[in-house]
Order: C-alpha cells, then sequence, then structure tokens
C-alpha cells in the first residue's frame, strides 16, 4: 500500500498553485522518501508535491534509474518543439501527444541547499515540463487541442463521475502549443 494517495483530475488541490519551499527539514525528507515509494509503486517516472495534496514546489523523479528531488524548480530557457505522448498518474489511464519544448534548462535545488543548474532535452525534458506544471495548477489536458480536448472530455467523464470533480477547462484558450 502506497504511503499516498494520489490525487486525481477534479481535485482542487491539482489546479492551485504550489508555494516555494522556504525550509528543509525531517518532515519533508520524510514526505519526499513517502513520494517515491508512491511513485513507484503506481508505477511513474515523476510525482510532484500537489499529486499527493502538498502546495509546496517540489517534485521527485526517476526515469533512468537515478532518482532526485529538485525543489523550487525554474526553466529558465526553452528551445525547439518535440511531440510526445504523454499521461499523468493524475489522469490515471489516459494519454496524448503532446508538443512541448524539446530542451530546456532548469535551475532548482536539492535537499543540501546546493544549486542545481540542468540541460535537458528530450525524455528528461518533457519529465521536467510536466512536473514544473503541476507547481502551477496546471494539468495536462490543458495543452490539448481542441480536437483532442474533444475527445478527452468523453474520456474523463467516466473519471469525473468517480471523482464527483469538475471537468477541468483550460484557464487560458490556446495555453502552451499549438499543433499544426
Ligand atoms: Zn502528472
Amino acid at each position: 500500500m502506497a504511503p499516498h494517495a494520489i490525487r486525481i483530475i477534479g481535485d482542487p488541490v491539482l489546479k492551485q498553485k504550489a508555494a516555494e519551499v522556504t525550509r528543509v527539514d525531517g518532515a519533508l525528507a520524510k514526505l519526499i522518501d513517502d513520494m517515491f515509494v508512491t511513485m513507484y509503486d503506481a508505477p511513474g517516472v515523476g510525482l510532484a508535491a500537489p499529486q499527493v495534496g502538498v502546495q509546496q514546489r517540489f517534485f521527485v523523479y526517476d526515469y533512468d534509474d537515478e532518482p532526485g528531488v529538485i525543489l523550487n524548480p525554474v526553466i529558465v530557457e526553452s528551445r525547439g518543439e518535440f511531440e510526445f505522448v504523454e499521461g499523468c498518474l493524475s489522469v490515471p489511464g489516459l494519454s496524448w501527444e503532446i508538443v512541448r519544448p524539446a530542451e530546456i534548462h532548469v535551475k532548482g535545488y536539492d535537499l543540501d541547499g546546493n544549486e542545481l543548474d540542468l540541460e535537458l532535452d528530450d525524455y528528461p525534458a518533457r519529465v521536467f515540463q510536466h512536473e514544473i506544471d503541476h507547481l502551477e495548477g496546471v494539468l495536462l489536458v490543458e495543452h490539448l487541442t481542441e480536437e483532442q480536448r474533444r475527445e478527452a472530455r468523453k474520456a474523463l467523464r467516466e473519471l469525473r463521475l468517480r471523482n464527483a470533480g469538475p471537468l477541468p477547462e483550460p484557464e487560458v484558450a490556446g495555453r502552451g502549443l499549438r499543433l499544426p
């Protein structure tokens, strides 16, 4: 049994912007350990704090057997375009082809307070962009094209009934990159 239940689309916590981490203590370290267990149990390659109901800016990840955590991540630069089939533990069972920048330059901090300065591309860049979106209260459904969104409404109906939450609408029309 995973330590945390992963919040599912419709849960308002997933739409809130998370606050900066200002304090690293034993409670945070324990939470992070539990988030790794929850992520591996799912299984997934990334899990952001809001997905377990914690409004703080950090996420855990492991896409190449090198587990990591980044606090207060910021994308300082992004380049290119990359289309990739993307899913989310908070939108279980569904995935869509989504275009995002191919390369990103990310800054943040590790648990010891050291600054992280990362150049990422392809899959790692995708994972980081997805998780950083969670810290902004943005789910992947907000990156869908109009056509994908119409199909998503049908697919999400079952989830919506199960979770009794509202179907999320994009905050801003055309947010993110448009498909051609
Ligand atoms: Zn996600």
